[in-house]
């Protein structure tokens, strides 16, 4: 497959993810009215600039993120991985899945928290108490920024990669996009950081699939080794199981268990499509030197250049004709 091929279809399945990445104002329908436009709405300040993904408004995909994190956890290690068989040959087995699986998760999490926590802002910005109010985008303005490299809506010089994210309001350091799902730029300075989060988020999820189709297999196949846990021993029903061993242990039957483990591998494996794209993408343009926005500026020229009469991405979607896929990051 040739790097032609490759960027094709990394520009076409990218446009799916673009619900998540806010290019803050690169096309020009998407940055506030211009004052004196007869389109224009009475403006409002927007809010105060925010430091990261902890300030508010906190808007639901954060929130969907966390739940689901919360939700693949709680089912992972409150029923799943109990049941796991830890019989003769298997204890070392059982033993390295719960270590592995809860480091990986453990790592996960202080990486994400890194990402959402720190603040990619530009140093000139950073040295100004920049958590000023009523600070208003003006597209005229950011104009000026990209000939001078002075953003006059901060207030400060700013370096060749830097971008006034409008979700932020402040400009992003290094700006590769603004991750709604995590409620926070992503750019030099926490760029690793989400890497990172994505790798170890791609990784825990293949461990849960692991896990939960492994138990699911087992079940069909023998389901006494997943009764190996002592509290079987008083359960004589065999469409009875125990979830939340060994603490706290609630008995349902077998319907539940099985639709609890399809809707974990369906939530899993959906994420494992979106995150595993979403790393591959990142692999390929780190490996080309480029950011997202540069990607796409990149594309959007060539795309230009063909003149083709198709309507470019950014724009159906503005349109509402590109579909956005959830996801759990
Ligand atoms: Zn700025
Ligand atoms: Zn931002």
């Amino acid at each position: 497959m040739t790097s032609a091929h490759i960027s094709g279809h990394l520009n076409c399945r990218l446009h799916l993810f673009m619900g998540e990445m806010d290019l803050c104002g690169w096309t020009s329908r998407r940055v506030a009215p211009e004052a004196g436009s007869s389109m224009a709405k009475p403006r409002s300040p927007p809010p105060r600039p925010r430091v990261n993904g902890w300030s508010r408004p906190i808007h639901t995909p954060p929130v969907m993120v966390w739940t689901s994190l919360l939700a693949l956890a709680f089912t992972s290690f409150g029923i799943f991985i109990p049941l796991l068989p830890y019989g003769l040959k298997l204890v070392a087995y059982s033993v390295s899945f719960l270590l592995v699986t809860g480091g990986l998760l453990l790592f996960h999490l202080v990486v994400l928290v890194a990402t959402i926590t720190i603040d990619p802002a530009e140093p000139n910005v950073r040295r100004k108490n920049y958590r000023r109010p009523g600070t208003i985008f003006d597209r005229s303005k950011l104009s000026l920024f990209t000939k001078t490299r002075y953003c006059h809506l901060c207030g400060v010089t700013v370096s060749a990669r830097a971008k006034h994210c409008r979700a932020c309001n402040k400009c992003t350091a290094g700006f590769d996009h603004h991750c709604k799902w995590l409620n926070n730029c992503v750019g030099s300075r926490n760029y690793w950081w989400f890497f990172t989060s994505v790798l170890s988020a791609v990784a825990c999820l293949l461990c849960l699939m692991a896990i939960v189709t492994y138990v699911m297999i087992i079940y069909w196949v023998d389901q006494e080794a997943l009764r190996s846990d002592p509290q079987f021993q008083k359960i004589t029903d065999e469409n009875t199981w125990l979830l939340f061993l060994p603490f706290i242990p609630l008995k349902v039957k077998a319907p539940v268990l099985l639709t609890i483990g399809a809707a974990v591998l369906v939530l899993v494996f959906s994420g494992l499509l979106i995150l595993g794209y979403l790393f591959v993408f990142h692999v390929y343009i780190r490996a080309k030197g480029l950011t997202t926005l540069e990607y796409l500026k990149q594309g959007h020229s060539k795309s230009r250049e063909n003149s083709r009469p198709r309507k470019q991405p950014l724009a159906q979607m503005e349109e509402g004709h590109a579909q956005v896929p959830r996801a759990p990051l």
